[in-house]
């Protein structure tokens, strides 16, 4: 099968009041289409730099080496487009200016062959996809309207509102309460399968990314330490720093 994304030798350092921090180093990963992949990792281990440096949203310190090719797009792969990103905080990456109807319709009006009126048709209907009530009349809300898990919802709307071939969730569900993380997570695998994205699912809890992946990826320091497809993983782990993780997740001693 032909790899959605290929990623080699790709380093990233930040680079700051002349301070340099070597935030990934030497990292070769390939994702398929479709293939729900997990990056797990302490924090500072270098995942959302991964993450960012996927989809060309690395800060202006930020200075990459290597090389991170999209055979199965064909072409440099474009963030709204073919790649979307859930962060963090939806407080922070919704703009609390603009109704919800109008943030999720912009997706797709600025890279779908679209107009104004059909985008945010097609708005309302991404809405109601992720399971938000009345979302025609949610559509006019403003973010602030909103709980912290109707605003990821909105967030991932948004995200996927191009049709893209790879989602990417860093830490997203990370900020919620338990069963709202629950939520969301089901929310993102129907997703997923529904529409045949790629899934690239930033996380540091490997029990929450264990339940979601068909490959889990452990970073440590900026490094791969190991991946491998998630049940062989979890029941064999090559690495000593991944029992470690097991065991502190799961409660085991190590
Ligand atoms: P993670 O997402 O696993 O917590 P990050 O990729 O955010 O890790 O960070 C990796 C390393 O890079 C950390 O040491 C972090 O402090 C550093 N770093 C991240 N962003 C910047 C930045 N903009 N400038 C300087 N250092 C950064
Ligand atoms: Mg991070």
């Amino acid at each position: 099968m032909m790899a959605l994304l290929s990623i080699r030798g790709l380093g990233v350092r930040y680079i700051s009041d002349g301070r340099e921090v070597e935030a990934l180093a030497g990292v070769d990963l390939d994702a398929d289409a479709g293939e729900r992949l997990a990056v797990i990792g302490e924090s500072g281990s270098g995942k959302s730099t991964l993450a960012r440096a996927i989809a060309g949203l690395l800060p202006p310190e930020a200075k990459l080496v290597g090389n991170v090719a999209w055979p199965g797009v064909g072409r440099t792969a474009q963030n709204g487009r073919d790649i979307g990103f859930v962060f963090q905080d939806p407080a922070s990456s919704l703009d609390p200016v603009m109704t919800v109807g109008e943030q999720v319709a912009e997706v797709a009006y600025a890279n779908l062959e679209m107009g104004w009126p059909a985008a945010r048709r097609l708005a309302v209907e991404l809405l109601d996809r992720v399971r938000l009530p009345e979302p025609a009349a949610l559509a006019k809300a403003y973010p602030h309207q909103l709980s912290g898990g109707q605003k990821q919802r909105v967030a991932i709307a948004a995200a996927i509102a191009a049709g893209p071939r790879l989602l990417i969730a860093d830490e997203a569900t990370s900020a919620l309460d338990t069963i709202v993380q629950a939520e969301i997570v089901a929310l993102i695998r129907r997703l997923v399968t529904e529409d045949g994205m790629a899934l690239m699912f930033v996380s540091h809890d490997i029990a929450l990314a264990a339940n979601l992946a068909d490959r889990i990826a452990v970073f440590r320091h900026g490094r791969m330490v190991e991946t491998g497809p998630t049940a062989g993983l979890i029941a064999a782990p090559k690495s000593d720093y991944t029992s470690a993780l097991l065991a502190a997740h799961l409660g085991l001693e190590a």
